[in-house]
Order: C-alpha cells, then structure tokens, then sequence
C-alpha cells in the first residue's frame, strides 16, 4: 500500500510552518487519539500515521529529507528509530499536557503505567537472565471482568450527557465543554456495583511475572513489557510495565559502552623481565603475555572479551591495565638484593635502566633553566 503524503495527512502546504503543523497535528490527534476511540482500530490507524506526519515535519532534517526524497527517504533501517513504535503515552507529556489536562483521566481510563527497579549483577545483563518478579498492581475484577456492573446486570448510558461523557453549558457568548457532572466523565453509570469491586471495574492485587533480560542490556536500560501495568478502568485496556535496569558494581570489572576494564597487579621483577599471567574474563580465566620492560599503566586488549550490546554491533573488547606493585615485607636477604640493584642503577648504566626518569629529569633542569634566563 503506498503511503499517503505527510503534508496531506495533515491537511497543511508544503510551506507550512512549524506553528501550523503542530496546530493541524493537535487538531487531529485529539480527533483519533486511542483514549477517544477506544477499541476502534481505523482510529488507532490514523492516529499512528498523524504521529509519524507530525515527528517528520518538525524535524528540521528529516522534513528537508522527506522533501527532496518523499518516504523513500526514511525506508533504510526502520527512519532511524522514531516515527515506526507509536507509544503513546510519551506525546501526553509535551504537546499534550496542556489541552487534556485533568479531563482526560475522567473517562473509562487506561490503566497507569508501572515502573520496576531491577538491580543486575554484570555477568547478567552481559548474557542475560530470566528474572520472575512480584508487582502490586491492580487487575480486571474476575467478578464482573470489569465492568464495575454486579453480575447479571450492565451499566446504564448516563442520561444527563447520553453516554458522552462531557456536557455543553453556556456561559454568554461561550459554548464550554465540561465533564458530565452525572457520571464524572465516565459516560456510563453503575446502579447495581459489582460488591467486589464496588463498581471500579479493578482490584489490588500482586501478580508474578516472568521477565526475559535479553543479553547486552546496561544500567539506564529499559524494556517494556506490553499490557502488563495496571489494569484500565472498567475495561479499558491496560497500561504497560517499564522494567528499569541498575547494573550493579562490579568487584573487578568496569563497563563502559561495550568494552569492560579490569586491572591486574604484576610485581616489578615481571614488569621488567616479562612472562605470563593468568587474567580474569567474564567466560573464565585466560593467559597474557606480559613482555619484558613493560611500564605500569600498560593496557592490554583482548579483543572481542567484552560486552555485545543489546542494540546489536560488534562485541567489545576487554582491556586489562597492568600496574606494577612495589614489594612489601622484604625479608633482609630480599632488601639486600635489592640495594645491590639500586647500586648498579647508579652505575654509568642507570640513566639507559630508567629513560623516563632520565626524560623527567632532562625536563626539569631545561624547566628551571628557562626559568633563569
Ligand atoms: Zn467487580
Ligand atoms: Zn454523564
């Protein structure tokens, strides 16, 4: 099916400025939007295809992109992750705050969305974990599934508003719309409540869930689990479950972005004549060569040891930071050995035995030189 035309969609020229794009954009998000539609599929339709206009058109690039190309222009790779998944709840939050305002939640609401704090150890978010969790939450009444109406008897269309929900009074000139003072909003009234439910359509309760972390999630993370919030007022649909993600610290390695860091002591004698040692992954132990006249400070990559994001793209890589330890607790014979050593760096030798010092050493005497002058 060919995709109808941003600028008709929303009724605007192609001249439109950004003020009359979002005016058109309210005026009809308001028409289609679910929470006045409810159940009404054609209006969902429509409205997801207005968001879409709408996010492309007051995009200063995207807007320029869609003129020259038409849709063509976003078909590679899904339009760079915005106008595809049409969530609704997020518009509320700009646009749309200020004309529904407290109104909105009057009517047979859908259910609130729901947020849970998940701690992870690292090694879980890294290949992922089914985790069950508990959530207090309120759920469609298995009396009257939801109705608010005592079973055997349905709610009545309010007489004041007929079902509207909203009432006209007049105040002079002006026609204002108002929330039916009958059934608040609600469109419908309840004569005989459901004695479970006292007519909510919901009650408390903590369901469990079992929740799937998909591998290569991080701290800030989010997943969305569809219709698992709250329960929707007398019927309406249900609100969503935002599972948080917090990466707990961990005692050896430190993320960032897909790489992991950890760092690995090695005592002096090695630092200076090489060998190997064992460094820790997050799949077991692995051998690294540490060559000789190795400086503390000194990354080692291993590539592909680290992290494969959730997003997708190469895996990271693990870097391991060698630091050189000074010794401690040296016996007698130990320190013995150690003054011979230092003797012979003091030797004609020792400036070849410590180049950075001797670079060090060079900058401070010009320093102190200049300084003279
Ligand atoms: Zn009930
Ligand atoms: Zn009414």
């Amino acid at each position: 099916m060919a995709k109808a035309d941003y600028y008709e969609i929303l009724g605007v020229s192609r001249e439109a400025e950004e003020r009359e794009i979002k005016k058109a954009y309210k005026r009809l998000a308001m028409k289609f939007h679910p929470d006045r539609n409810p159940g009404n599929a054609e209006a969902e339709a429509k409205f997801k295809e207005i968001k879409e206009a709408y996010e492309i058109l007051t995009d200063a690039q995207k807007r320029a992109a869609y003129d020259q190309y038409g849709h063509a222009a976003f078909e590679q790779g899904g339009g760079g992750g915005g106008a595809g998944g049409a969530d609704f709840s997020d518009i509320f939050g700009d646009v749309f705050g200020d004309i529904f305002g407290g109104s909105r939640r009057q009517r047979a609401s859908r259910g609130s969305d729901l947020r849970y704090n998940m701690e992870l150890s690292l090694e879980e978010a890294v290949r992922g974990v089914t985790r069950e969790i508990r959530i207090p939450t309120l759920e469609e009444c298995d009396i009257c599934h939801g109705s608010g109406a005592r079973p055997g008897t349905s709610a009545a269309t309010c007489p004041t508003c007929h079902g509207a929900g909203q009432v006209q009074m007049r105040q002079g000139f002006f026609a204002v719309q108002q929330a039916c003072p009958t059934c608040h909003g609600k469109g419908k009234i309840i004569k005989d409540p459901c004695t479970k439910c006292h007519g909510h359509g919901r009650v408390e309760k903590s369901k469990t869930l079992s929740v799937k972390i998909p591998a290569g999630v991080d701290t800030g993370d989010r997943i969305r689990l569809a219709g698992e919030g709250e329960a929707g007022e007398q019927g309406a649909s249900a609100g969503d479950l935002y599972v948080q993600v917090q990466v707990r610290k961990h005692p050896i390695f430190e993320r960032e972005e897909n790489n992991l860091y950890c760092e690995v002591p090695i005592n002096f004698a090695m630092a200076a004549l090489g060998g190997e040692i064992e460094v820790p992954t997050l799949d077991g132990r692995v051998k690294l060569k540490v060559p000789a006249e190795t400086q503390t400070g000194k990354l080692f990559r291993m590539r592909g040891k680290g992290v494969k994001s959730v997003r997708g793209g190469s895996q990271g890589d693990l870097l391991c930071r060698v630091v050189v330890e000074t010794p401690v607790k040296l016996n007698e014979k130990q320190k013995q050995l150690l003054r011979e050593l230092e003797e012979s760096f003091g030797g004609p030798s020792g400036d070849q035995n410590s180049p950075r010092s001797k670079s060090f050493l060079d900058g401070v005497k010009k320093f102190f030189d200049d300084l003279t002058r």
